[in-house]
């Protein structure tokens, strides 16, 4: 089968960790024609704006998208590319998974967790002003509105059913935000009696950071509003590995867009130092969602073995703390070579490469007894 598959390569480090995954798609042997469009940068110096109506049309046409990361300018009157691109194709669920992939630098090797985060309204709904003239005070409408809350929770129970995992959890601050809070909280409690074969429970969006980088192992589906799941994805991505590594995906009814959680980290653009893995993982995602479903395990295999084998990692996978013995930095189209590499060959029956935790070091003898 030939498909179709819209291809946003973004701004900064996007075009490089894109080219990445498009290589890795290569190796697949799964057909695919790109069919490249620009947001981001070099949309507004092309077409004055950012996101212009045929990035929609293409998505809209061929229904699934892989997205490089798109700059958003502060304090400019550019909104957001991203938020405006999930609002106009009602990509309402975004969907970021944190497994721990990256070998001895993860703090929490058990970490496998979802976070389901509403993505269209919320705080992010683009209502905000200036109160006075002075600019001495401003607001931020928090939209929360039940079918929006209702669609997200049952899509978290659905995912959760689909995929085999057992709890759900959904965070909130009820407490503090008597109607906003309560109103998603109350559609939780409703709708969790329909799904009487998982567990499902609450936390306040407090607690669940403080649990979170605790025992992140207790959890395997959050379910939570825009703002509280864009910071939860981030603090997720940083139990499991690292930003480098952190793949993502929006769902509509009849779309899906798959973006890694990073930004286009500017500082790194045209080096070729990027991580390439959190790109490669969202194509992984995506071969998924199409039913490619081998492709997609040799993706996320040859993926691991490359990182738990460190010959050739990018410099965040080589930094200490990643690895007991330094290791020369590899650059982000190297990473993706390797992996690519990897892909039609690896063995798909083999145990996977798992973490080993440190030797722990010997106690001094001259302490012992002391
Ligand atoms: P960022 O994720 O771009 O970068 C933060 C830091 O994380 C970087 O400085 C770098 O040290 C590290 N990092 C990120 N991606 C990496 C990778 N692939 N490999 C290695 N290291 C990596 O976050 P930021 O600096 O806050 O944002 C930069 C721009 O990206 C902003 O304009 C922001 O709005 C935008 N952004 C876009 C998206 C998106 O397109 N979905 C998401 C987040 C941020």
């Amino acid at each position: 089968m030939n498909y179709r598959i819209t291809l946003i390569p973004g701004d900064g480090i996007g075009p490089e960790v894109t080219d990445a995954a498009r290589l890795v798609a290569e190796a697949t042997g799964v057909s695919i024609d790109w069919d490249v469009v620009d947001a981001g940068e070099r949309a507004i110096r092309a077409t004055g704006s950012p996101l212009p109506e045929s990035v929609l049309e293409s998505i809209r046409r061929n229904r699934v998208a892989l997205k490089g990361p798109i700059t958003t300018p502060i304090g400019s009157g550019f909104r957001s590319v991203n938020v405006a691109l999930r609002q106009q194709l009602d990509l309402y669920a975004s969907v970021r998974p944190a497994r721990a992939i990256a070998g001895e630098g993860t703090r929490f090797p058990e970490t496998d967790l979802l976070v389901v985060r509403e993505a269209t309204e919320g705080l992010y709904s683009g209502v905000e002003h200036w109160v006075d003239r002075d600019h001495s005070a401003a607001e931020t409408v928090n939209i929360i509105t039940r079918k929006a809350s209702d669609r997200i929770i049952k899509f978290a129970f659905e995912r959760a059913r689909r995929d085999h995992r057992k709890h759900v959890t959904a965070v909130h601050k009820a407490n503090i935000m008597k109607t906003t809070g309560a109103l998603f909280q109350t559609a939780f409690r409703e709708m969790a009696p329909k799904y009487p074969d998982l567990l499902a429970d609450e936390r306040l969006i407090d607690n669940m950071c403080m649990q979170l980088v605790k025992k992140p192992e207790e959890y395997e589906v959050i379910v939570t509003t825009n703002l509280f799941g864009d910071i939860l994805s981030d603090l997720c991505a940083g139990l499991a590995g690292g930003l480098g590594v952190a793949p993502g995906a929006l769902y509509g009814e009849t779309m899906a867009v798959f973006e890694p959680v990073h930004g286009s980290a500017p500082k790194y653009a045209g080096q070729d130092k990027a991580d390439p893995v959190a790109e490669i993982l969202c194509l992984e995602l995506l071969l998924r969602h199409l039913g490619e479903t081998e492709a997609a395990d040799r993706v996320f295999r040859a993926v691991w073995e490359t990182i738990h084998e460190k010959k050739v990692v990018t410099y965040d996978l080589a930094l200490p703390g990643y690895t007991q013995r330094p290791v020369p930095p590899s650059s982000c189209s190297a990473m993706a070579k390797e992996i690519a590499r990897k892909v039609p060959v690896v063995d798909l029956d083999a145990p996977l490469p798992t973490y080993r935790p440190p030797t722990p070091t010997a106690i001094d003898p001259s302490l012992e007894g002391a």
